[in-house]
Parts: structure tokens; C-alpha cells; sequence
């Protein structure tokens, strides 16, 4: 099989390189395996990629190493920096290109893809801004010393990211690794390996190393495991499902005790209080839910009125999920497109079969879209109460419940009832109640009147099972660098 393949888009026709990334070049796996990436929107193969296993993970993590000691360690903090903001330039003069390639792969709209791609050029060309301005601190102990501390790489990096925004999680990953100084051997979701094999492109035409970056397309318990499980990565950065964000963690103990931030997933509320903007809350939470088809690890799954309230709210609700426009992702204004796979598409199915048969009622959707492809309703449930596996378990898709509270603090405690905590929201009017619920939400991010809005800047992780450590900002930077401390004795003479 050829290691690139002309494609055929709505909008666009490029040219899609198929092989692994590594050392700089498209080359196939050791064990020539192949394996097919499905368009979510007819069901059918889009191309064949070349997998990486074991061997391959290996070949990557030697070329990662080898530039880490030498070409890489010899560039300026500054011309890393350069290289990061030429990479952003490249990912926005292919911005058609990219966004049609997350549509086909994806699913998700290509409008809201452009989005995406315009986040990630963001991203990446903040973390370049970052590269020279990585300091550590002189530390005045005593009159017969000097210490400082230097923040050095912390060496090859492994990198796991998921399905539901390929090229924006590939950036979020990359952007601070890549400033202070690390090598990178990255793995994209098996679903959707098509953009991040585009950006390694970028990446060579870029000026980047050989070896700098490298980037399999694999499966989870192969490649993925063997990145976790590697004695010459140093760390590991992944971002996915609770359940495997565990095994990760386990391996990494097993294995070399390598560094690891997860980046999981969550069951965030979103609360709707009587004073609040109910027009403008309702399109907070339609896309707090919506966006994205719900496959998002912060999605407002849970939304929480008030019962002042309530009624408005459902009746509001209801209307504007079902103005959600629902199909091709080429078409300009789709909001939703299908689900990423079929296995994504039956477990949210499966979801939503079990809310029915626990008792909760239907307001809106409940069924499949159409009868060709992952497509599924928008889906709100209410009637639910606690213990109701929809009221429990991440659905990653187009399916919320509403519950509805007495008070303020029932709020607060059904919010936090969650071994999540990575996102939440709070709409209110009032700045005091504003900040006493924001304080009191266990999340590692609270919005106020709004939801969804992440921004590069600002750091985003969980609190309890929703991760460990912290991406983007300048947090992101601690996640790559070891402190070293230098302490020098001075000499009387
Ligand atoms: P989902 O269930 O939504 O696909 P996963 O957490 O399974 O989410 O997948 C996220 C990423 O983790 C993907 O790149 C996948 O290949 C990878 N992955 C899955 N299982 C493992 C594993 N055991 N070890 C390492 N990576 C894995």
C-alpha cells in the first residue's frame, strides 16, 4: 500500500499521507499492518492508514531520543519558538483543507472544524510565544552560595489522544511539550488518524527536526500500551476514558515510573438559577450539551433548574434543541453531525434505551437521525433522579437529563454528587451567588453564564476522577519540565 492518496472532499482535494511519522519521514509499519478509518456520515471506509504496533513505537521512541540529544537540544529557546509560530502560520493557510479533513474523519460540522483549526493554530502559536520565557529562580539560601533552579524538558514524550477533536487535542498536546524542549511520540485515536498525519506534514515543512515529532496511527491496547508501558519514555500525556486513563496510570507505575498527566472524562453539571438570563442560559446549555454531537469530556450532561423555573425551562429548551440542525457536515450550517463510530453510536443508543426502561421520560429525541449514518437526536431526559445510570455515567453524546432543585444549596449537592470533576456552570444574575456556587463546585472549571468556552489560555483539567494535572496556559509548561536545583559554593578566594 502507497504512503499517500489523493482525496476527494466536497470542498477540497489533497493529497493525505498514510504513513507513521517518524524521524521525519512517511514510512510504513514493521509489520506492513493496515487498517481503515470509516466516514461517520455513509458509514464507509474514507482510506487505509499503516499501523504502528510494538516494533514501530519502538523505532519512533529511538528517533525521539536521538533528536532530543542532538539536533534539538543544539536550537534556541527562541527558534523553538519560531518554529511553533511557523507551524500556526501553515495550519492557517491549509485552514479549508484541515477542517474538510476533520469533517470526513470526524463528522463534526466543517464550519465548526474551521473553529477548531483556527483553536489550534491559537494554541500552538501561544505555546511559541512561551519557548524563551521559560525561567527558573535564583534562591539566596546563604552569603557562600549561589542556587538556581533550571527548568529542563523532561525528555521523550509520549503522547495518547483521542477521537473527538483530533487536531485540536494534537495541539494542545504538542504546543507545551514541544516549547520547553521535549520529543514527542504521539498516537491519535484509531477513529480519526487523517489530520494529525496532514500536520506531521506541516510539521517537516515547518523546519522541525527529524525526530522531533512523531506521529502513529495505532490502536489503543497496542501501540497505545506500549507507549505507556515504554523504559525510555519519560512521560506520558493522555487524554480519554476514565477506564483507560487508569491502565495508563498502573503501566506508567509498572513500568519506569514515567511522569503522567490524564486528561479524563466527566458528568458536569450546569445549573440554571431563578434569576438568571433564561433566553441567553438556554443557548448556554443547548450548547454546553450539543456541541460537538455531546462527545465532549466537559459537556454540561447535567443540567440543574431550579423549580421557580422549571417548567420555562423545559418548554424553552426542548424548542431550541430541536432548531439544532442535524446532518452533513459539508453543509455550512450543520451543528451536529453523526457520531464519531458505530461502536460510539450503540453505546449512546444503549444509554438511551436504558433511560427509557428506568423510568425517565423523553422530552426531546431519543431515537436515531435519518437512516445512514451515526446520527442521533438530540436527546433531553427528565423525570430522572439519582441513582439512574444517565444520571451517573458519561454518555458522550447528544443525551442530557434535567433535574430539578428546591434551592441553592440542593443545587451545590447534586452537582458535586459525581466522581467527575472536570468542568460545571452556574447561571445566575447575581455576582455573590455567582461566586459562592463557583467556589463551592468541585470542578476544575466553573463557567458563569456561559459554557464550553475554552480558550488556550486558561488552564483545564479535573479535580477527583476526572484527571491529574492541568493543560493549557502556562500550567500546561510545569507538566513538561523537572526542576533541577544547581547550588554553587563560592569560594573566599
Ligand atoms: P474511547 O472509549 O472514547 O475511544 P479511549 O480512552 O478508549 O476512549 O481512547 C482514547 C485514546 O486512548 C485512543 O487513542 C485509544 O487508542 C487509546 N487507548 C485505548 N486503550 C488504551 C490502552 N490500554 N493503553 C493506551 N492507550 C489506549
Amino acid at each position: 500500500m502507497s504512503l499517500f492518496q489523493t482525496i476527494k472532499t466536497p470542498v477540497v482535494t489533497y493529497e493525505q499521507p498514510l504513513g507513521l511519522f517518524i524521524n521525519g519521514e512517511f514510512v510504513k509499519g514493521v509489520d506492513g499492518k493496515t487498517f481503515e478509518t470509516i466516514n461517520p456520515h455513509d458509514e464507509k471506509p474514507i482510506v487505509a492508514v499503516h499501523e504502528a504496533t510494538e516494533k514501530d513505537v519502538d523505532i519512533a521512541v529511538q528517533a525521539a531520543r536521538k533528536a532530543l540529544d542532538g539536533d534539538w537540544k543544539q536550537i534556541t529557546p527562541s527558534e523553538r519558538g519560531r518554529l511553533l509560530t511557523r507551524l500556526a502560520d501553515l495550519l492557517e493557510r491549509d485552514i479549508e483543507t484541515v477542517a474538510a479533513i476533520e469533517a470526513l474523519d470526524n463528522g463534526k460540522g466543517v464550519t465548526l472544524a474551521k473553529g477548531d483549526v483556527t483553536a489550534s493554530a491559537g494554541c500552538i502559536r501561544y505555546y511559541g510565544g512561551w519557548a524563551d520565557k521559560i525561567y527558573g529562580q535564583t534562591i539566596d539560601t546563604d552569603p557562600n552560595s549561589l542556587t538556581y533552579t533550571r527548568h529542563e524538558p523532561i525528555g521523550v514524550c509520549g503522547q495518547i489522544i483521542p477521537w473527538n477533536f483530533p487536531l485540536l487535542m494534537f495541539a494542545w498536546k504538542i504546543g507545551p511539550a514541544l516549547a520547553t524542549g521535549n520529543t514527542i511520540v504521539l498516537k491519535t485515536a484509531e477513529q480519526t488518524p487523517l489530520s494529525a498525519l496532514y500536520v506531521a506534514g506541516l510539521i517537516k515543512e515547518a523546519g522541525f527536526p527529524a525526530g522531533v515529532v512523531n506521529v502513529i496511527s495505532g490502536f489503543g491496547r497496542t501501540a497505545g500500551a506500549a507507549i505507556a508501558a515504554h523504559m525510555d519514555i519519560d512521560k506520558v500525556a493522555f487524554t480519554g476514558s476514565t477506564l483507560v486513563g487508569r491502565q495508563i496510570m498502573q503501566v506508567a507505575a509498572k513500568s519506569n515510573l514515567k511522569k503522567v498527566t490524564l486528561e479524563l472524562g466527566g458528568k458536569s453539571p450546569n445549573i440554571i438559577l431563578p434569576d438568571a438570563n433564561l433566553e441567553e442560559a438556554i443557548g448556554w446549555v443547548n450548547l454546553g450539551i450539543f456541541f460537538n454531537h455531546g462527545q465532549c469530556c466537559c459537556a454540561g450532561s447535567r443540567i440543574l433548574v431550579h423549580e421557580a423555573i422549571y417548567d420555562k425551562f423545559i418548554e424553552l429548551f426542548k424548542q431550541r434543541a430541536e432548531q439544532n440542525k442535524v446532518g452533513d457536515p459539508f453543509k455550512a450550517d450543520t451543528f451536529q453531525g453523526p457520531q464519531v463510530s458505530q461502536l460510539q453510536y450503540d453505546r449512546v443508543m444503549g444509554y438511551i434505551k436504558d433511560g427509557k426502561s428506568a423510568g425517565a421520560k423523553v422530552v426531546t429525541g431519543g431515537d436515531r437521525h435519518g437512516s445512514e449514518g451515526y446520527y442521533i437526536q438530540p436527546t433531553i431526559f427528565t423525570d430522572v433522579h439519582e441513582d439512574m445510570t444517565i444520571v451517573k455515567e458519561e454518555i458522550f453524546g447528544p443525551v442530557c437529563t434535567v433535574q430539578k432543585v428546591r434551592d441553592e444549596e440542593e443545587a451545590i449537592r447534586v452537582a458535586n454528587k459525581t466522581n467527575y470533576g472536570l468542568a460545571a456552570a452556574v447561571h445566575t444574575t447575581n455576582i455573590n451567588t455567582a461566586i459562592r456556587v463557583s467556589n463551592a463546585i468541585k470542578a476544575g472549571t466553573v463557567w458563569v453564564n456561559n459554557y464550553n468556552t475554552l480558550h488556550y489560555q486558561m488552564p483545564f483539567g479535573g479535580f477527583k476522577e476526572s484527571g491529574v494535572g492541568r493543560e493549557l496556559g502556562s500550567y500546561a509548561l510545569e507538566n513538561y519540565t523537572e526542576v533541577k536545583t544547581v547550588r554553587i559554593q563560592i569560594s573566599k578566594s
